[in-house]
């Protein structure tokens, strides 16, 4: 089954954490072995060949960088131009690995459906082309910005649209130029709202995750077109600025988005200590992820706006993730386990890919 994974910082990972994830995971982990720079040396789930053992062969995978003014308090660059640096840095990476064939940029309907087409013909009983031939094949993502600090001016925008970037997060953690985000207060502003037209104008779909409440307020006012949270967690079931409120979630739902369940330990279960809770001892798993789909389903009264974005690898590894992941193939457990939770099978697909789909075959005109 087709997998879609809603949020993946694949470049942070390559570009900042040196990981090369056309390699093997235990080749990733081993090469960490002696370092202690990150919490989550040696812990990484995702590769590339991880990522086709699974299924997860299209996901959304972002550019990451932050800016930071003086004074802040947060890790960051001191400069939008440096931030946007960084950006190119990240894009001249999926670049390599789209000249690799190791990864496909979607940009448009029309690559989107020859892909999945594609991906289920490779899944035919009597497909002609062998399994081996087919795991070497690309595994298509679409490009996306966590945190808009990088956009300079809104030419820098429309530059970005040009090279791919379909959706945008205007927050990340903190003050941001553009939004105000997680754990941070106060709306978007002018700047906020500008940038908020000049995605509308482009086509850009706008993503929710990380705004804090007054910024999310602000934003859902002044944006009309497509939203979705590609990362994002209940605040009913942990509560927390970073998750949302149920009034959030049902916005969010009467704006027809997909919601994406994500996979760090600390927003599914209450109470985690960094560096102190193990899965295990919390008894975080993939039904604990479940329960926060099914929250959302819930309050949605159907499963049409739950998608997976676990954010695997972004900056969690093994040791704050579900104890029943190993490496991002076992998203691939996610249908049978909604399945025994109740699930038709084809609920379990919408959540696990049709949903995603059916989203940008509404909101992409082409
Ligand atoms: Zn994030």
């Amino acid at each position: 089954m087709l997998i879609i994974d809603s949020h993946l910082d694949l470049a942070m990972n390559a570009i900042e954490w040196n990981r090369d994830l056309t390699r093997p995971i235990d080749e990733i982990r081993a090469r960490e072995r002696d370092l202690t720079d990150k919490p989550d040396r040696g812990r990484g789930t995702v590769s590339f060949p991880e990522m086709r053992r699974g299924g997860v062969r299209l996901c959304v995978a972002t550019q990451i960088a932050r800016y930071v003014p003086p004074g802040g308090t947060l890790s960051g660059w001191h400069s939008q131009d440096q931030a946007w640096a960084m950006t190119q840095a990240q894009l001249a990476w999926y670049r390599a690995m789209e000249e690799r064939g190791e990864l496909l940029q979607i940009r448009d309907l029309t690559t989107l459906n020859a892909h999945v087409n594609a991906f289920e013909a490779n899944r035919e009983p009597r497909a002609t082309r062998e399994l081996r031939t087919a795991n070497r094949e690309s595994i298509a993502y679409i490009l996306s910005l966590e945190g808009a600090d990088s956009i300079v001016t809104l030419r820098h925008l429309e530059r970005a649209y040009e090279y791919g970037l379909r959706a945008l997060g205007p927050a990340h953690y903190g003050p941001g130029v553009y939004a105000q985000g997680t754990n941070a207060t106060g709306g978007i502003g002018v700047k906020g709202r500008e940038l908020l037209s000049e995605m509308e104008r482009l086509g850009i779909i706008l993503d929710a995750t990380h705004l804090c409440d007054d910024s999310f307020r602000e934003a859902l006012d002044h944006f009309r077109g497509p939203v979705w949270a590609s990362h994002s967690n209940c605040r009913a079931l942990v509560p927390h600025n970073r998750q949302f409120s149920d009034d959030q979630l049902r916005e969010l739902i009467a704006r027809g988005a997909v919601i994406g369940a994500v996979f760090d330990a600390w927003m599914l279960v209450p109470g985690w200590k960094r560096g102190e809770t193990t899965p295990e001892k919390a008894g975080v798993t993939l039904n604990t992820v479940i329960d926060h789909i099914d929250h959302i389903c819930q309050l949605a009264g159907n499963a049409r706006h739950c998608c997976i974005g676990s954010d695997l690898d972004g900056a969690f590894g093994t040791e704050q993730c579900p104890s029943d992941v190993e490496t991002i193939a076992d998203l691939a457990k996610l249908p049978s386990l909604l399945a025994a939770r109740g699930y038709s099978a084809e609920d379990a697909q919408g959540i696990a890919s049709g949903n995603f789909l059916r989203f940008l075959r509404q909101n992409w005109t082409h």
